[in-house]
């Protein structure tokens, strides 16, 4: 089984192949990231454009370094959702259309499926599993009660822990997306500042981070007003006060997930997940489960997470998970609640 997966719903343009949904030939990654420095942020036409730019050459790139043809694969997988329309769109041409040059089936794939299971791809799940995943547009727990269900017990009413990092990040002025750079200040300071933990009172699997942000926004001007360029003197406790908020909050409500869905794993995904500081707190705090933490190469954008998930919904039969050719983007898919 070779599965040719396509992922474009943000900034990345990526295209994996996936042998008998365990050994990846190939995850070619294109970022975009320095098109949208300047901007602070994703601009959806920019990111749009690449992926056209790009789609074919890592698709000529996937197929070298796997040093495979198309009439070796078994199936296209793409990422239908969510992310970005015009982004989303760019993948799921390429693979319509390579699919249909190819005679091959097409399986669209969650995004966020995708995230989850790149844990599948270092480390066997044993189910029920839980999933902590963060990225920059969510911050969710998911209940996998078996291979391939994936039910939302909770998630963010407002920002995602990737947004708020990036937010946060502008206000440090550091570049963006400043997850990473905040996360290595943090590692050089301390937790002095004390921010709002969010929604710790409450029994709900439930984030907030925009408060957190505020709180953060506030105390440097308030310091600022005062004459205390805060960011200018005192940049590494901010980091490790904002980080330390948001890890106990993430933690916490890992933790609660987990007492009303007891599971045997835990596995973390999503951009989010690539922060040390998580990293080190879940690998002392989670001692009952088993804790699947994902490679960083994993927990980024790629393709390689999408082969995985499509290659759990082949193993469903193509009856139950292929997709014509009037296949369409879900810029909002979401998974069912529990
Ligand atoms: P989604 O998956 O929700 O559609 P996305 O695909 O844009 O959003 P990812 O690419 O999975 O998100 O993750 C990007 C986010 O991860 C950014 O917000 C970035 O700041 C954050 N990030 C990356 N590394 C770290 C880190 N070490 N610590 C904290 N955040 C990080
Ligand atoms: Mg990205
Ligand atoms: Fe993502």
């Amino acid at each position: 089984n070779y599965i040719l997966a396509f992922e474009t719903s943000c900034d990345e343009t990526s295209v994996a192949i996936l042998k008998n949904g365990q050994e990846l030939l190939c995850n070619i990654i294109a970022s975009q990231i320095n098109s949208h420095k300047r901007f602070g942020g994703v601009v959806p036409e920019i990111a749009s454009r690449h992926h056209v730019e790009q789609i074919t050459v890592c698709i000529e790139a996937a197929l070298e370094e796997a040093e495979l043809s198309a009439s070796d694969l078994t199936a296209v997988a793409v990422t239908q959702g969510p992310g970005l329309n015009g982004a989303l769109l760019v993948g799921i041409m390429a693979a319509k259309t390579f699919a249909w040059a190819n005679h091959l089936p097409l399986i669209p794939v969650n995004h966020m499926a995708g995230h989850l299971m790149a844990a599948g791809l270092v480390d066997t799940i044993e189910y029920p599993a839980m999933a902590l995943l963060v990225s920059g547009g969510h911050s969710e727990l998911v209940y996998v009660e078996k291979e391939g269900s994936y039910k939302k017990v909770g998630e963010t009413r407002d920002d995602a822990a990737g947004e708020a990092y990036d937010k946060v990040g502008r206000v440090m002025g550091l570049t963006y997306p400043s997850g990473k750079m905040i996360d290595d200040l943090a590692h050089e300071g301390q937790d002095t500042y004390h921010f709002p933990r969010a929604m710790m009172a409450t029994h709900e699997v439930e984030f907030s981070f925009s408060g957190l942000k505020s709180a953060f926004i506030n105390l440097v001007y308030n310091e600022n007003q005062k004459g205390n360029d805060v960011v200018a003197n005192d940049l590494e406790n901010l980091a490790a006060s904002f980080q330390a908020a948001v890890i106990d909050v993430l933690v916490a409500k890992t933790k609660l997930a987990m007492e009303k869905y007891p599971v045997k794993t835990l596995i973390i995904g999503g951009g989010v997940s690539a922060n040390r500081g998580l990293r080190e707190r879940l690998n002392t705090e989670i001692t009952e489960q088993k804790l699947i933490v994902p490679p960083l190469r994993l927990c980024g954008d790629n393709a390689g997470m999408i082969a995985a998930a499509a290659y759990v919904e082949w193993k469903k039969g193509l009856e139950n998970c292929s997709a014509g050719l009037d296949l369409n983007a879900q810029p909002s898919l979401v998974f069912e609640e529990l």
